[in-house]
């Protein structure tokens, strides 16, 4: 899964706060063993992986890691994120990923390059998860749920095969070999299925030993919405199925980092999650060729979203929100800044707001994000004494 920030972590809400950026996604393969038809690299009208080198040289690499150098230095960090992204990184090899981040933590120095990565799973094996815990990494896995929903997306490239059983037992005959798979897991990635009852997934996640896992509604917006399409009201079913098994769950239900951050931001702590309208300066994509660009998953909205013109060898890596004014960009609108579940939604992911000339506008999710909110307010009156917590509308 490429794309957003990955639950190669589970984020605290500390975490979840950048101030400035502190945090790239990285492409280092540009190729993908998978063929989910709701990829955003592959199957939404952008191409410019196409035009990229399939995998990121010594060259590229090295003079990131001088960017990512610099950048620490002048802002005094002593830690900055790399988060590795395909296409599925690791089709690039254990010695070429040993040898990025080897690049990576010697040039950063003294500043430590904390290395996640996301994964499709496939390729995984011990010796991946002994590179992991050498290099003191974390790993997402993308996961839709069983056989006969993930696998009405999750095909094989080429063949159109289903891959879900194959990843199930990939991940048993690694746990069978000991601890370190669940230890290095950071968290399960699912993208939404609402042909799926969203209880009964978060139910499965947990009955499969997955204890993290997060909802991504799938990418599209009012131009290029996504496949399948028919509006919000089965995102709306969906979530709400989900929301009550979890809230209901008790001890043994998974997190689910989409509603434990929503829940927070109406106690009162806030969230700057990418899907709830959290602030993309904290973070940019860099592409194999050393592009510097924005959320790529805003390459949905083509036209100049689908065009990196920043680069490693000629900008500093965060000149991504002036160029591409990100805080004109991610302004909320009118609606959602007098909707009463703004703080838990902020009108939700910024490229779904996109309808062909501007992002100032609430979610294609809206009534969906809408219902979860006040579902979630809902739930909080009952169950807390009002001083425990913040309403939204106060
Ligand atoms: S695993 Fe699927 S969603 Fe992820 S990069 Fe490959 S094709 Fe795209
Ligand atoms: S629920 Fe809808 S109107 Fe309210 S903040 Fe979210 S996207 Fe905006």
């Amino acid at each position: 899964m490429p794309g957003r920030p990955s639950r190669a972590e589970h984020p605290s809400p500390e975490q979840a706060r950048p101030a400035g950026l502190e945090w790239i996604v990285l492409k280092i393969a540009q190729r993908c063993n998978l063929d989910c038809d709701y990829c955003y690299v592959y199957n939404r009208g952008d191409t410019s992986w196409l035009t990229r080198p399939t995998y990121i040289s010594d060259r590229v690499t090295r003079r990131l890691a001088e960017r990512i150098a610099a950048h620490c230095r002048d802002r005094g960090l002593t830690e900055f994120v790399v988060e590795l992204h395909g296409g599925e990184p690791l089709l690039l090899g254990r010695r070429r990923m040993q040898r990025l981040i080897d690049t990576l933590r010697g040039i950063c120095a003294p500043a430590h390059v904390r290395v996640m990565l996301q994964t499709n799973g496939l390729l995984l094996t011990g010796d991946w998860l002994d590179l992991f815990a050498r290099n003191g990494m974390t790993f997402g896995l993308s996961l839709d749920g069983p056989p006969e929903i993930a696998d009405r997306h999750r095909v094989l490239r080429g063949s159109h095969e289903g891959t879900t059983e194959r990843l199930l037992d990939t991940v048993a005959a690694l746990r069978a070999q000991g601890p370190l798979f669940d230890e290095l897991l950071g968290g399960v990635l699912c993208v939404v299925d609402p042909a799926a009852h969203g209880g009964e997934l978060v139910r499965w996640f947990a009955d499969q030993g997955f204890p993290d896992i997060d909802f991504l509604l799938p990418d599209g917006n009012r131009v290029n919405p996504p496949q399948g399409w028919t509006g919000p009201e089965p995102y709306r079913r969906f979530l709400l199925e989900a929301f009550d098994a979890w809230y209901g769950g008790g001890p043994r239900a998974a997190r689910v980092r989409l509603f434990e951050l929503m829940m927070l931001s109406l106690l009162g702590r806030g969230n700057s999650l990418d899907a709830l309208g959290g602030d993309l300066k904290g973070l940019c994509v860099v592409e194999s060729d050393g592009s510097i660009g924005i959320s790529d998953v805003l390459r949905i909205c083509l036209g100049p979203y689908a065009h990196d013109s920043l680069n490693v060898f000629d900008h500093p890596l965060d000149a991504h929100a002036g160029h591409y004014r990100l805080d004109e960009l991610q302004r909320p609108c009118a609606t959602c800044l007098a909707c009463p579940h703004f703080t838990s939604c902020q009108g939700g992911y910024l490229p779904h707001r996109f309808d062909g000339t501007s992002f100032s506008n609430p979610s294609l999710y809206c009534e969906a994000l809408y219902a979860l909110s006040a579902r979630m307010t809902e739930a909080l009156e009952t169950d807390l004494p009002a001083a425990a917590w913040q309403p939204e509308a106060a």
